[in-house]
């Protein structure tokens, strides 16, 4: 970290468009690694009595604390203010949207009194893997990941770049465990996956691309780093695609690259 602690320090070793992709990235990230551990310990892996399964969410479990541990290391190395950094899950409305939209559906799950067996509460299980794998992890990651990245490309923050790309190769197993889950899921249980779950699930993809596309243009009000918010925005639709066709469902935005 000590290049980045001097260029962070330094009066005009990065423009403000720059600092402030550095602290959103730090504040929402180390906020969502902790959403989503929580999510798998108190709410999924009761529910999930698969043994190779459990065996991966305490895998994952752990690299969710790694991760959370990684941010705030950068944080406290970087000096920064930790009260305003940990806070912009709250103050901040483009990172508090992405925080609350997630946080409802670890709500019914974590009730140590819901359990699963009927229709109503296999869906709920099923929209919990797609609101975290598919969107939080699968989408909400890919603005600030993208863009801390490309800052280390540009030779800028490299330390926290190098920690951002372990992370991203330990989300991208995170996101085909979850959806390889979901994808079995529905095999095994197809009278899950009727026409209104589908609707669902296309909605929840698009609502998250939606509020993702707004931390883009939040956190890019100017072209930065080579990228700008109506770039970003194409690159998510990318993404959703994706998404949308890895659970089986058709793309809603043909043609985006
Ligand atoms: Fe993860």
């Amino acid at each position: 970290m000590t290049a980045d602690v001097a260029l962070w320090k330094s009066e005009d070793g990065l423009t403000e468009d720059e600092r402030i992709i550095v602290k959103r990235s730090l504040g929402f990230f180390s906020t969502a690694d902790s959403l989503v551990a929580n999510n798998l310990v108190l709410a999924i892996y009761r529910l999930i009595t698969n043994p190779e399964c459990r065996q991966y969410i305490l895998r994952q479990s752990l690299e969710e604390a790694i991760h959370t541990h990684a941010y705030q290391y950068c944080i406290e190395s970087l000096a920064m203010d930790e009260g305003e950094i940990f806070n912009m899950y709250r103050e901040i409305p483009c990172v508090a949207k992405k925080a609350s939209w997630a946080l409802k559906y670890t709500k019914e799950l974590s009730d140590p009194n819901f359990k699963t067996g009927d229709l109503e509460s296999d869906k709920q299980l099923l929209r919990n893997l797609i609101a975290f794998y598919c969107v939080l992890e699968g989408v909400f990651f890919y603005c600030g990941f993208t863009q801390i990245l490309s800052m280390g490309r540009r030779n800028k923050m490299t330390g926290t770049a190098e920690q951002f790309q372990y992370i991203l190769r330990d989300e991208s197993m995170h996101v085909n465990f979850g959806i390889d889950v979901i994808n079995q899921i529905k095999i095994e249980n197809p009278q899950l996956w009727d026409d209104q779950m589908k609707e669902e699930a296309a909605q929840m993809i698009l609502e998250g691309t939606q509020l993702e596309i707004d931390y883009a243009r939040d956190t890019m009000p100017r072209g930065v780093l080579g990228m700008n918010a109506p770039m970003m925005e194409e690159y998510l639709q990318f993404i959703a695609n994706r998404r949308l066709t890895q659970i089986g469902l058709t793309e809603e935005f043909p043609g985006a690259t």
